[in-house]
């Protein structure tokens, strides 16, 4: 039976080359790093190596500028509750973020508004992309931070990270971006691009879940998260997931190898599939079709639940993502959907289908083979999808 793993942007097969790297680390070396002897050491040295790994992807000036966590959701809580925190008593009481952040950040920034802090939540307009001239327009006096993601994790839409960056640094205001999505598949330069704090994570790039990396550029203040001992120089407690960290770096290291011969790729294969399922009536494509992610096709068919779509992609062996927010119990469809301006009945009927390295131009075949029929079966049975016909033909006369 067909296996086709579409869901790249939920999570990533873990690449046997990295797992490779990280086995010694469960088996043999296995020494806390905290502890003196050879075994203990050389796991400390293998975070050190990781660390300096990282730095250097990152374009990050010092290998100490980047702290270890157990993800990307941990980074955004840290960077955000972090600095906001640490700032407080200067007064600095304002953060600015766009409406459609990850839940990591979102959620954040509501728990921070119960410490008092007021947040800003910048339109992201139809196209899924920040105005830079709106996180200008939306400084104040008093903020703390402007944190914007990299690239959205439904829609695939890349923000204009630089110039954010910049009008940040004009103004004196720290920036953050959590660039889970993007990490591997965008070029990033923390020091050219002027990100104060960057998160990522290792399971979106064919690392190991339950690891990550917030990059902190030297110089910024920020509390604690998470107090205990010693660890990340008295910044982080617990004791490190060697093997995770190790994988992460490796992971980092093949995404960037890899990144001149993946990306042009993976966005002609993209192309190809938009094209295609853009042929199918009453279908968009969400999110800006150029400034997107290579591996990410984020469409709407009208009169359809996203969530059957995903069901019968499913027994049609294709793993993909829908927009409404099963996940959470409610019908509410996506934030990030919403945020672009599609009514609640048309985001109803979307899906993701997000690629990575693995996937081939024969998988693109297969599902644009498939997905017009599907939505066909599924408009049949829809009287949502009879109204909207039903509609059209009296709007014709
Ligand atoms: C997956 C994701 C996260 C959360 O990362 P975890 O490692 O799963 O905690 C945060 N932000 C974005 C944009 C993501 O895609």
């Amino acid at each position: 039976m067909v296996q086709i793993y579409a869901d790249n942007a939920a999570t990533t097969a873990v690449n046997p080359k990295v797992l490779e790297k990280m086995l010694p680390y469960y088996t043999e070396v296995y020494g806390n790093p905290s502890s003196l002897y050879r075994i203990g050491a050389k796991a400390k040295q293998a975070v050190e190596n990781a660390r300096e790994s990282i730095a250097k992807n990152l374009g990050a000036a010092f290998p100490n500028e980047i702290y270890f966590t157990s993800g990307g959701s941990e980074s955004d809580n840290w960077a955000i509750k972090g600095v906001c925190r640490a700032l407080k008593s200067k007064g600095k009481k304002h953060i600015i973020t766009s409406k459609f952040e990850h839940h990591a950040v979102l959620h954040t920034c509501q728990a921070l508004e119960k410490e008092g802090f007021e947040v800003t939540y910048l339109d992201v307009y139809e196209n899924g992309i920040v105005k830079p001239e709106d996180v200008e327009k939306a400084i104040r006096e008093d903020t703390a931070i402007v944190t914007i993601m990299y690239a959205n994790n439904e829609i695939g839409t890349i923000q204009p990270i630089a110039e954010i960056g910049k009008i940040c640094r004009a103004k004196g205001v720290i920036f953050h971006t959590d660039a889970v999505q993007a990490v591997g598949n965008v070029k990033i330069d923390v020091q050219q691009q002027n990100i104060d704090l960057l998160s990522l994570t290792a399971h979106k790039i064919h690392g190991p879940k339950g690891c990550g990396a917030l990059y902190i550029r030297r110089g910024i203040r920020f509390d604690n998260i998470i107090d205990g001992g010693a660890q990340e120089r008295g910044k982080r407690a617990g004791t490190e997931n060697v093997a995770g960290i190790v994988g992460l770096a490796e992971a980092l290291q093949i995404a960037v190898d890899t990144m001149d011969e993946r990306i042009p790729r993976l966005t002609k294969m993209r192309n190809r599939l938009i094209d295609g399922l853009l042929q199918i009536e009453r279908s968009r494509l969400n999110g800006d079709r150029e400034s997107r992610l290579a591996g990410n096709v984020n469409m709407c068919f009208e009169g359809i639940e996203g969530e059957s779509l995903l069901l019968s992609l499913d027994n049609a062996g294709v793993s993909s993502s829908s927009g409404s927010a099963c996940t959470s119990g409610s019908l509410d469809p996506s934030h990030v959907l919403l945020s672009i301006g599609l009514p609640h009945e048309i985001a109803h009927g979307s899906m993701r289908l997000s690629f990575s390295d693995e996937n081939t131009e024969e998988d693109i075949d297969y599902i644009l083979e498939i997905v017009p029929k599907i939505v066909d079966r599924l408009r049949a049975m829809s009287p949502l999808w009879e109204r909207i016909k039903a509609d059209e033909a009296a709007n014709k006369n």
